[in-house]
């Protein structure tokens, strides 16, 4: 790691359960992102992936080890620090958690509007820019229950770059797009992370979005097995 290091994580364990039925499903991980870099984790199923991106993203606690993210550590961190600091990252998961009493365009809009004073008018403006990025330009007006799994995908990608976060974190966020859907959305990622100093950690096994990342980790049964990587 180095002093810029966003990302820096020494030596973490974690585990599920107690008692005689705690399992440790991360073991001694290890690794460091640095801003403007594009990480790709790969790995099987149950091997501690979206464990490891939630312990980044402060949505669980850490309990051993060091985990810097953006300069704080979240080891001990108390709780209004962890709520400071998710507002530095935009979150891509799997349920994408849209509200359906708003449109795709109001949805974007109110990720900007809830952590900042930008007028919104300017908002809005920003909200529109950002789902015409991702292909959705004429659905601004829709409401999530007319909007396909894929466009509903790229509602919530758009709602995760729109304020320019530091950190994006992103759970199979293809999954459920076609192939050029799918490579239109991490392009947009990447140009963030190459234009803004974002680091972004993609979890994917999307073959077909390797050659996006500067660095490839891959975890088997909680272990980071490759560092380093550069993809071919
Ligand atoms: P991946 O994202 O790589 O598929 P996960 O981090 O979701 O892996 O899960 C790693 C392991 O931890 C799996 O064995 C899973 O069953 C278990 N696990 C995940 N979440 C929980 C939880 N909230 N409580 C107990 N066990 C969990
Ligand atoms: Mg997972």
């Amino acid at each position: 790691m180095t002093n810029d290091s966003i990302i820096d994580i020494q030596t973490v364990n974690h585990y599920y359960g107690s008692g005689r039925l705690r399992k440790q499903i991360l073991f001694e991980v290890t690794t460091a992102i640095e801003p403007g870099e594009v990480v790709i984790m790969t790995g099987p199923s149950g091997s501690g992936k979206t464990t490891l991106l939630t312990l980044i993203g402060a949505l669980r606690s850490t309990q051993e080890g060091s985990m810097k993210v953006l300069g704080h550590q979240l080891m001990n961190a108390p709780e209004r620090e962890l709520v400071e600091l998710r507002r530095n990252i935009g979150y891509i998961f799997q349920a994408h958690n849209l509200l359906n009493s708003l449109t795709a365009r109001q949805n974007v809009q109110m990720s900007i509007e809830l952590h900042s004073e930008i007028p919104q008018t300017q908002s809005r403006e920003m909200a529109e820019s950002m789902l015409s990025a991702v292909g959705l330009g004429e659905w601004a007006n829709q409401y999530p229950s007319e909007l396909s799994g894929g466009q509903k995908q790229r509602v919530a990608i758009a709602r995760a770059l729109v304020s320019n976060p530091k950190i994006v974190l992103a759970d199979e966020p293809t999954a459920a797009l076609d192939k050029k859907s799918g490579r239109d959305v991490v392009e947009i990622m990447q140009n963030l992370a190459k234009k803004r100093g974002a680091a972004i950690l993609l979890v994917t096994h999307d073959n077909r979005i390797l050659d996006i990342a500067d660095r490839i980790i891959n975890l088997e049964d909680g272990r980071i097995t490759s560092l380093e990587v550069s993809p071919a």
